[in-house]
């Protein structure tokens, strides 16, 4: 409620267009921030699927907002109503935050840079390395898309036979191809293929899973099956953050490697959506006292 009382006729406008919206944390962690920071903006949410989308956007044009977030239906569905894609968001073909540039609507895919971001938050620099990354889906896209923006040596994308499998070979496509100038060598292989995954991840520096496996309904599964696959010297990653440790978090723990779960992720995807709209670093430490 404290936002309220500051809200006056300069406020400025960010939003958030997805549907179902109610269980996001995204108001509550920017407006903490704009009010933590005393900037005039506040964020709202907006009911919007891909049927509405269209007529959303041209609204948001119409009232000069200073930029907003979309979320599922919408994250791939609104690219032809922009002006301009950044690369994170050209190739891994969604967005997640649009910036209001001066009356042009310019996209942006958090969250990819969410993930870096948060692994160099814990001293982890993807530069040179080698990832093995299980998934080809809305998180797990951006994630091998912004790697390979960040230097990534080589990534192994695993997908299940599933009708996310095309989506695997197109990523690969993506960064072999479009992304040629990087020199990042991808390659894909069925996940249902044990012994390639062993050699993946004993050849990688990053383990990452960037599927729903581990949070309900699969809550208790892991994508590795066999524990002997991980070491050490491995850093696992996870996407999911609910629960905090999931049993791929707890393979990891239980031989040693490095865990990180998909909070920090999370937290700086909308950080980093922060800085785009408002110039300004999030204060981090405060959102996540607050809200974690
Ligand atoms: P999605 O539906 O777009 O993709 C799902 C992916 O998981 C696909 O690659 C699919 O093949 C794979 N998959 C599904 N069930 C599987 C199984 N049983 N075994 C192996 N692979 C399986 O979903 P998404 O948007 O990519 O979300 C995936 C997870 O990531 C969710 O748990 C979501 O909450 C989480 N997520 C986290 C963040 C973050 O910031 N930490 C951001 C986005 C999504």
């Amino acid at each position: 409620m404290e936002n309220l009382g500051r809200i006056n006729g300069k406020t400025e406008l960010v939003g958030l267009l997805a549907t179902p919206i109610g269980h996001s944390l995204s108001p509550a962690m920017h407006n903490l921030a704009f009010d933590k920071l005393g900037l005039n903006c506040a964020y709202l949410t907006f009911e919007v699927g891909n049927e509405e989308l269209e007529d959303a956007v041209k609204g948001m044009r119409a009232l000069n907002v200073k930029g907003f977030n979309v979320s599922m239906p919408n994250k791939m569905k609104i690219l032809p109503y922009l002006d301009e894609l950044a690369d994170s968001a050209k190739f891994s073909g969604a967005v997640n935050t649009v910036v209001n540039v001066d009356g042009k609507f310019v996209g942006h895919s958090t969250d990819g840079m969410g993930y870096t971001r948060n692994l160099k938050e814990h001293g982890i620099d993807i530069k040179g390395k080698k990832m093995t990354l299980i998934g080809s889906g809305g998180a797990a896209t951006p994630i091998a898309i912004q790697s390979a923006l960040e230097g990534v040596a080589e990534i192994s994308i695993f997908a299940r036979d599933d009708a996310f499998f095309p989506q695997a070979e197109e990523n690969v496509r993506i960064i072999n191809e479009d992304m040629k100038h990087l020199n990042v060598k991808a390659n894909v292989y069925p996940l249902e293929n044990v012994e390639q995954l062993k050699a993946e991840i004993a050849t990688s520096d990053i383990l990452a899973n960037g599927t729903g496996v581990g949070m309900k309904p699969l809550e208790g599964l892991s994508v590795i099956q066999d524990e002997s696959m991980l070491r050490p010297d491995l850093i696992v990653t996870d996407v999911v953050y609910i629960p905090r440790k999931s049993k791929l978090m707890e393979q990891a723990e239980a031989v040693g490697a490095t865990a990180i779960n998909g909070l920090g992720m999370m937290l700086w995807q909308g950080a980093l959506a922060f800085e785009l709209w408002t110039g300004q670093q999030m204060p981090v430490d405060f959102i996540k006292e607050q809200l974690f």
